[in-house]
């Protein structure tokens, strides 16, 4: 039970402290990329956190042993003396319930999310075969609207789209920063990681820190884009361009779906890319690191720690023990 309330405890504290940490955070912005893990740290931290509560409320704790039938006589011990109780059976049903609603809510809405998105995709990329002209010295499809528009298309074709609009409105230098910004979210899947920030945000409505992790992760995989544009073009260059792209009414074209150069929030992306980039520190990023790691791995130190300080005691009655007191 002390397990299960530490890390139902552990969870209340992170769900209240963590956004304040993290949400407007001045130096999320100049390293987008551990931001994010941050985000989902937090994020997977929590849900683990109640979802062993759960577990450590249904299965009890047992002594660590390297003899394997030692370790699951101890396990049939325990469990058999805690559902022996109805206050202790009741805990364990109620442990069950919590375990198994969160994982099963949370694979549910992950599939059907990652499988929504796969349809739609799919759906995008049939019209792009007819709508679309492939330009093969560039690796774009080209479409045909005076629409200032560039976004690409996850998944496994991996498709870039630029409008005519967006050839004209942008210079070379600007297009190729542009596309190393798409390029950027197709190498490192940042679709994958909208889609798990955005299952948890629909799977738990009620918990606002997965709404809140859906919006920053959403913003700062645009900044980590337009880092690894700039790296390639020039922060000035990919600023330029993403007004010449926002100023053209990127969202009509660009499907949620999809992965845009421009869109929401382009304005504050040019002036953070205006002054000389300012990077964290690299024992910043170290220390930023290392409490990623263990956020992620403190509940399942935690759910372990009663065994481990058990090990070397017995839980159950020795066998020879009772043999012997038995005998004659
Ligand atoms: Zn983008």
């Amino acid at each position: 039970m002390i397990v299960a309330l530490s890390l139902l405890a552990y969870a209340l504290l992170l769900g209240a402290v963590g956004p304040r940490l993290l949400q407007g955070a001045a130096w999320a912005d100049s390293a987008p990329r551990l931001a994010v893990a941050a985000w989902q740290a937090l994020s997977v931290t929590i849900l683990t956190s109640v979802a062993l509560a759960g577990l450590a409320l249904t299965i009890p704790t047992v002594t660590v042993s390297g003899d394997l039938a030692e370790l699951l006589r101890s396990c049939v011990m325990a469990i058999q003396e805690q559902y022996a109780s109805p206050g202790g059976a009741a805990a364990g049903a109620t442990g069950a319930v919590l375990a198994l609603a969160i994982l099963g809510r949370t694979l549910w809405c992950l599939i059907a999310g990652l499988a929504g998105m796969a349809r739609e995709r799919s759906h995008h990329s049939r019209i792009l075969d007819m709508v679309g002209q492939a330009d093969h010295r560039r690796g774009v499809v080209v479409l045909d609207s005076k629409e200032s528009a560039v976004y690409c298309l996850p998944g496994r074709r991996r498709q870039m789209v630029v409008t005519t609009g967006a050839l004209n409105a942008l210079d070379d230098g600007q297009l190729e920063a542009v596309l190393a910004h798409e390029q950027a979210h197709l190498s490192e899947r940042h679709d994958l990681i909208l889609g798990f920030s955005r299952a948890l945000a629909s799977a738990f409505p009620a918990i606002t820190i997965f709404s809140a992790a859906a919006e920053e992760t959403a913003r700062l995989v645009e900044l980590r884009a337009d880092d690894a544009a700039a790296a390639r073009s020039g922060r000035l260059t990919v600023a330029g361009a993403l007004l010449a792209v926002a100023s053209g009414g990127v969202g009509h074209l660009s499907p949620a779906v999809t992965l845009a150069a421009g869109g929401s929030g382009a304005a504050a992306r040019v002036r953070r890319l205006i002054p000389p980039q300012n990077p964290l520190s690299r024992t910043r990023t170290a220390a930023g690191s290392l409490t990623v790691a263990v956020l992620l791995a403190l509940p399942v130190l935690v759910l372990g720690s009663p065994a481990a300080a058990a090990a070397g005691h017995t839980l159950c009655p020795d066998a020879t023990t009772s043999v012997n007191a038995s005998a004659p």
